[in-house]
């Protein structure tokens, strides 16, 4: 091992964050010495828990705490702001480091191809987050103007753009939404939110807690269909396995609850599989075939169509990722070819090249599960010494002195806590968690003290 191993990480979510720690920590059981850069194209850390856990789920934020003791823990540093690809290359981090691991994640939906999907009212579920948790790329107003809402997919993200959209936003005020934010949602006409699961109740790829929190939102009623239940003929069978057990008597208990008395509904549908998105200028419905089981665990359609009438359409069926220049890209399954992390280039290895997180397997599974994830792409990268790259100039003060003649206005986590205690600053007088600030350029003036950040 060279006297101070250095490691390159991009992307500063979790995925990057727990690679980092566990890094730390195994080259510290060898006694050795690590150094580490986590370079991150947002001037904030987090990804995702800052900008894709909704805001009204402080509890999963809260890892933020964890994830924080790594940046501060001495033997990592932060870049943010640095996008990889156009302020740094991979030459550079061949230059100056011996492994990068990439932990980019997956920001983008996962493409829909049925017709209308492009019509003005019809939206990707990740974009619709990335505005309710304040990102900076984003603008800044979103156009609530339906009464009438579906959302398509039954996954954690469905049931988040389904909750945000029928939550009324006074019950979202002790949270860091955005003030953007709160004032879109109270501007919104909606009252129906339609969700769709293109197979049945038992098939559903959300968590029970997050299912249960739908039923307490207040004034919003949850309504069922009784042709969707004990159309599966394993049904019984399936409630062996736990989760589906509690998911099952959850929406069972919904059913036999009275509706009527709420000003906005949130409901259910299941079997109905989306084929179009109708309408001229703008969505008018959306158009759903009836599917049924079809014998081998699969699902197949009924042929009869229904148009359930909707002025908008959001997509929530799963994150992809996105290429990075000069790294291999699986188009069709959106990561990068890898083996337990180590990345591959057809059946060769691309030495010094390494993937943890979505970006390794694909947008599924939970924070922690990143963890895990972490540790298998680790084991590999330190396996691999007699690969790692040599690099020309491994001094720490390389970086900043290549950003700083590149004009690139990086933050650091010095200035990532002078913005996170502005941040909470702004949220103490109204008792809410925190005010995130939105504009990039804002957040940048804040971490790097350049200029008087204006409220
Ligand atoms: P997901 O869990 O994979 O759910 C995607 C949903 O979209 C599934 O119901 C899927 O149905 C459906 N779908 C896929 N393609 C479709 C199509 N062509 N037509 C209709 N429906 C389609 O993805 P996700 O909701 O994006 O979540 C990603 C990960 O983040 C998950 O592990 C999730 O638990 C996690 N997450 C957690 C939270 C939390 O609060 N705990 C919040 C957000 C996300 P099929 O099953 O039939 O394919």
């Amino acid at each position: 091992m060279p006297t101070t191993l250095r490691v390159a990480v991009v992307g500063a979510g979790p995925a990057g964050i727990y690679a980092a720690d566990i890094l730390k920590k195994a080259v510290a059981e060898q006694g050795g010495e690590v150094s580490i850069d986590l370079f991150e194209h947002l001037p904030a850390p987090y990804g995702l828990v800052r900008y894709g856990v909704a805001p009204d789920h402080p509890r999963i934020k809260g890892i933020i705490s964890a994830l924080r003791e790594v940046l501060e823990s001495g033997v990592v540093r932060f870049f943010g702001n640095v996008r990889f690809g156009v302020d740094i290359q991979l030459e550079d981090l061949q230059r100056h480091y011996n492994a990068v691991i990439f932990a980019t994640g997956a920001v983008k939906d996962a493409p829909l191809v049925i017709p209308g999907v492009d019509l003005p009212g019809s939206y990707g579920a990740a974009d619709f987050v990335s505005w309710f948790d304040g990102h900076p790329d984003v603008p800044r107003t979103w156009p609530l103007e339906a009464e009438e809402i579906a959302v398509l997919g039954v996954g954690n993200v469905a049931l988040d753009v389904a909750r945000m959209l029928a939550k009324h936003p006074e019950d979202l005020m002790p949270t860091e939404v955005p003030a953007n934010v709160v004032e879109g949602l109270e501007a919104s006409p909606v009252t129906d939110v339609h969700v769709f699961g293109r197979r049945g109740p038992l098939d559903v790829k959300f968590t029970p807690l997050e299912l249960r929190e739908l039923g307490e939102l207040r004034d919003v009623d949850m309504v069922l269909y009784d042709e969707d239940f004990g159309v599966d003929p394993d049904e019984e069978a399936r409630k062996a396995n736990k989760q589906i057990l509690v998911i099952s008597r959850v929406l069972d208990q919904w059913r036999q609850r009275e509706t009527g008395a709420a000003s906005r509904r949130l409901h259910l549908h299941f079997w109905s599989r989306p084929v179009e998105v109708v309408g001229d200028d703008g969505v008018t419905a959306l158009r759903i075939e009836r599917t049924r089981p079809d014998g081998q665990g699969g699902i197949e359609g009924t042929g009869e169509l229904r148009d359930v009438p909707v002025q908008a359409v959001y997509r929530a069926i799963g994150y992809f990722s996105s290429p990075l220049p000069g790294v291999p890209f699986d188009e069709l399954r959106g990561v990068i070819p890898n083996e337990a992390g180590r990345v591959v280039d057809g059946v060769r290895p691309v030495p010094g090249v390494y993937a943890t997180g979505w970006i390794k397997r694909g947008p599924v599974g939970l924070i922690g599960h990143t963890k895990s994830d972490a540790k298998e792409t680790i084991e590999q990268l330190l396996a691999d010494e007699l690969s790692w790259w040599t690099p020309e100039d491994a001094s720490p003060e390389a970086i900043p002195a290549l950003l700083a003649e590149r004009g690139v206005d990086w933050t650091d986590i010095a200035g990532w806590i002078r913005l996170d205690e502005h941040e909470i600053g702004l949220g103490e007088p109204h008792g809410r968690a925190r005010i995130k600030v939105v504009p990039r350029d804002e957040m940048i003036a804040i971490s790097r003290a350049t200029e008087r950040a204006e409220r």
